[in-house]
């Protein structure tokens, strides 16, 4: 052991699925959008390229295009919104900012794998109450004593969308607690709870650019809740890295959330290709809770789902797989484009038809 060693911070790190860049793939294991960004993020970042001179000055701190664009669309004041690099960071950054008690904070037993990680990092006690047997999350597990609550709507990877009601119930019980509701997949099915947030100044909603909008490369995440809630989080923020979304990022996120017709028309696409997907998925025999996400959780009796998985790789089909005792028998299938879908099917059944 170096001498050194015992003052490393020692972490476990949270593994992102993978990015192959293989020809001929379809990737269904990450949650991205088959389709691309609107058509105006293109002319913005056609129009920085024509002029790439503003690139030499740090890009708006209060990043207020993106900011004031967020806060137009949701019907809320510019200081009620919060962004930074991809909602991870923005989560990282409220677990920092709101987990700062001696009780632990709770989240489901199954839920983001990246969750656990950051109270890791941080320090944070946390407890997780287990989901009920069909993976729904009995909300009565989180009205005790705790130092904040953290629940993805809809969970991932279940794709289950937990009721509006349910939702209100946690933050009405918790007025002494942060409680952050993180929307990566809202945009497929589900009501969002930012209106809530003007009744509650404990609800911090947390939504991304990297699914409904298309922009995972981007790396665009928000946060939307009282402006004391913001302010606290700007204060962290400002206290790590003040520069955190760089001037591309502002002006594309701008132009993409300020085109609601193709937002619109993108999530549509998704969701009927998920009505499509889910039909096929059970005529081969297979289970899933109904999704309210842009992915599928599913198992099948008669299948061993690590064999089925490694077969899917191995033919360029990528689909996500834990090896959690707890998931073990599912495949996180993302919502592709109908062609990618029907290469899934097709492979599916050629890895039946092999056994
Ligand atoms: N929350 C949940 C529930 C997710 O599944 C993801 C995607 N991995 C994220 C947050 C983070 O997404 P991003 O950083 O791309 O906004």
């Amino acid at each position: 052991m170096k001498l050194w060693e015992k003052n490393v911070r020692k972490v476990e790190p949270y593994v992102a699925g993978e990015q192959p860049d293989n020809k001929d793939m379809v990737k269904l294991n990450t949650n991205e959008c088959p389709y691309p960004p609107s058509p105006k993020v293109k002319q913005v970042i056609k129009k920085i390229e024509e002029n790439t001179d503003r690139l030499r000055l740090y890009p708006d701190k209060t990043m207020a295009p993106l900011i004031n664009a967020l806060a137009e669309f949701y019907g809320v004041e510019s200081d009620m919104v919060f962004a930074g690099v991809g909602s991870d960071d923005v989560i990282a950054n409220c677990f920092l900012t709101f987990f700062n008690s001696e009780k632990p904070i709770l989240f489901p037993e199954i839920t983001y794998s990246f969750y656990p990680v950051w109270a890791d990092l941080y320090k944070i006690p946390y407890k997780t109450p287990k989901l009920r047997e069909d993976f729904t999350i009995d909300v009565n597990d989180y009205m005790g004593e705790n130092g904040g609550i953290i629940i993805p709507n809809p969970n991932a990877p279940t794709s289950i969308y937990e009721s509006l009601e349910g939702i209100e119930k946690i933050v009405k019980a918790n007025p002494a607690s942060v409680v952050i509701i993180d929307e990566a997949y809202i945009d497929f099915g589900g009501e969002s709870a930012i209106p809530l947030v003007k009744k509650y100044d404990n609800l911090l909603v947390v939504q991304t650019f990297s699914k409904s909008r298309s922009m995972a490369g981007m790396r665009i995440g928000y946060a939307i809740g009282s402006g004391e809630l913001i302010a606290a989080l700007n204060n962290v923020k400002n206290s790590i890295n003040s520069y955190t979304l760089n001037y591309v990022s502002i002006l594309a996120g701008e132009a993409a959330v300020k085109d609601k017709e193709y937002f619109d028309a993108t999530r549509n696409k998704i969701i009927e290709t998920r009505k499509r997907s889910m039909m096929e998925l059970e005529k081969l025999g297979f289970t899933f809770p109904q999704s309210k996400a842009n992915f599928i959780f599913a198992t099948h009796k008669d299948y061993n789902i690590t064999d089925m998985f490694n077969y899917l790789r191995d033919n360029n089909i990528y689909v996500r797989h834990w090896n959690n005792p707890l998931i073990k028998d599912y495949l996180r299938i993302t919502i592709g484009t109908d062609e990618e879908m029907n290469r899934l099917f097709d492979e599916i059944k050629k890895y039946m038809n092999s056994k």
